[in-house]
């Protein structure tokens, strides 16, 4: 079929995530047909390389045989059974393998394993599970702090802990009850990311003083507010986050939707400060971008407080149809399998320093106001010149055979951790042009 027949057919039939659509058509959408290694294919055989890992989950590229055989291979077995009453080996050797490279410290060990679909709704999952596990501890704690310029997904309870306030504040009436902090990311002139993030810590110790007591958990984004633009933050703040919520009774949540599975250059954002969090979510890279399936690792201690007897009323009662869908495991225990056998963690992190090294240049150039990156994560924000910048320059991308896509007027780049080094300099030669030719 054409392309103009698939669009018009999307136009009459579709709604699309994240998208003003009395602009859609305007924009020219792209029909993607196919796929292979780091390259998309439109309907019209154009190949694009994938430049934001088809929105920040590729690991391997597209169409890796062994984990296209894995999959294949559990079809042959059963594409799905519930996990609620039943269980399965993909979804046992999974959780083995998540927890196995989970951190921990002598205070704290990550024990087991919930799954859930995707990023938000382990997010969903983690949250009812601090407020349920304190409230069966016997303490009422119907609060959590959480972190402005904060993404956790879309789904209620993870916008209660979100703050763009873009995407929060229609909601606001129907959220639940927050006390929230400035963002460690967001500095003053010449202030450093260290003062920045003890200036934060003092707002939450004036907050955890007056509200301490009923704060069942802080939720934070470790060392990235991805969905804000990449804003990066001190490894101080997470740590100081962690002795608050000690000193105060409260979990800390560390959301490693987007920076875990080897994103940040370390398998887990929360190893770049030594902090071992209570509830740890993961979703996006976990079966390597190619179906939904993310998962919360919690403490053997949040776990214990959902033991009881048949009529305690401690079950955690909370799942999904598809939870731990055995085609989604299949897919992670491949990836991860193949993580660990290319090292694929260290070369993300030389994927962030050789993206470092080139943008170097750019860096320099006035239509640029910052830089900012942690591992294979790198947001280039542009000076505006117009209603939507951020956005002509990934659509300038796309017309030189990259795939991108703006947050504002951040330009993100978050390449497949695999991605080799002739990509990698497509890319930011790529969107190097793109942002020239766009602001002048
Ligand atoms: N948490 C973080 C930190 C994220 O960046 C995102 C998505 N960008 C989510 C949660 C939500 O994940 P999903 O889109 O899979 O629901």
């Amino acid at each position: 079929m054409s392309t103009e027949a698939l669009v018009a057919r999307d136009l009459a039939s579709v709604w699309h995530p994240f998208t003003q659509h009395s602009l859609w058509a305007y924009d020219r959408p792209l029909v993607i047909e196919s796929a292979d290694g780091m390259h998309l294919v439109d309907s019209d055989g154009t190949r694009y390389l994938d430049g934001c890992s088809s929105l920040w989950v590729t690991v391997h590229g597209h169409r890796v045989p062994e984990i296209d055989d894995a999959i294949r291979r559990q079809l042959d077995r059963v594409g799905h059974s519930t996990f609620l009453g039943l269980t399965h080996e993909p979804g046992i050797e999974l959780a083995e393998k998540l927890l196995a490279t989970a951190p921990s410290s002598d205070a704290r060990t990550l024990t087991k394993v919930f799954y859930a679909g995707d990023g938000a709704s382990a997010v969903e999952a983690a949250i009812k599970m601090a407020f349920q596990a304190k409230a069966q501890y016997g303490e009422d704690r119907p609060l959590y702090l959480h972190v402005a310029e904060g993404y956790h997904g879309d789904t209620l309870g993870a916008v209660s802990v979100g703050g763009i306030e873009l995407f929060n504040h229609t909601y606001r009436p129907i959220l639940l009850d927050t006390v929230m902090v400035s963002s460690p990311g967001i500095r003053t002139a010449g202030q450093s990311p260290a003062d920045r993030a003890e200036e934060v810590l003092a707002e939450a110790r004036a907050l955890l003083a007056e509200h301490g007591r009923r704060v069942c958990a802080i939720v934070v984004e470790p060392l990235v507010q991805a969905a804000a633009g990449i804003l990066t933050h001190d490894a101080s703040f997470l740590r100081g986050m962690r002795e608050l919520a000690d000193e105060h009774g409260a979990y800390l949540v560390a959301d490693e939707v987007a920076t875990g599975i080897g994103r940040t250059g370390l398998m887990w954002a929360v190893e770049h400060a030594d902090v071992v969090p209570d509830l740890m979510t993961c979703g996006k890279g976990l079966t390597a971008g190619y179906l939904p399936l993310s998962a919360v690792l919690a403490t053997e201690e949040v776990y214990a407080a959902f033991l009881g007897g048949p009529t305690s009323g401690r079950t955690f009662f909370h799942g999904h149809s598809y939870t731990a869908n055995p085609l989604c495991a299949a897919a992670a225990i491949a990836n991860l399998d193949l993580m660990a056998e290319r090292g694929t963690v260290a070369h993300a992190a030389h994927v962030g320093a050789r993206i470092e090294e080139l943008t170097a240049g750019l860096a320099a150039y006035d239509g640029v106001l910052e830089i900012r990156r942690i591992g294979t994560m790198t947001g280039i924000e542009v000076r505006s010149v117009g209603d939507r910048t951020g956005f002509a320059v990934c659509q300038q991308a796309r017309e030189l055979g990259v795939l991108i896509r703006p947050l504002g007027d951040v330009v993100v780049l978050m390449p497949p951790l695999a991605i080799g080094d002739a990509d990698i300099e497509q890319l930011v030669a790529t969107v190097e042009t793109s942002i020239r030719t766009v602001l002048g």
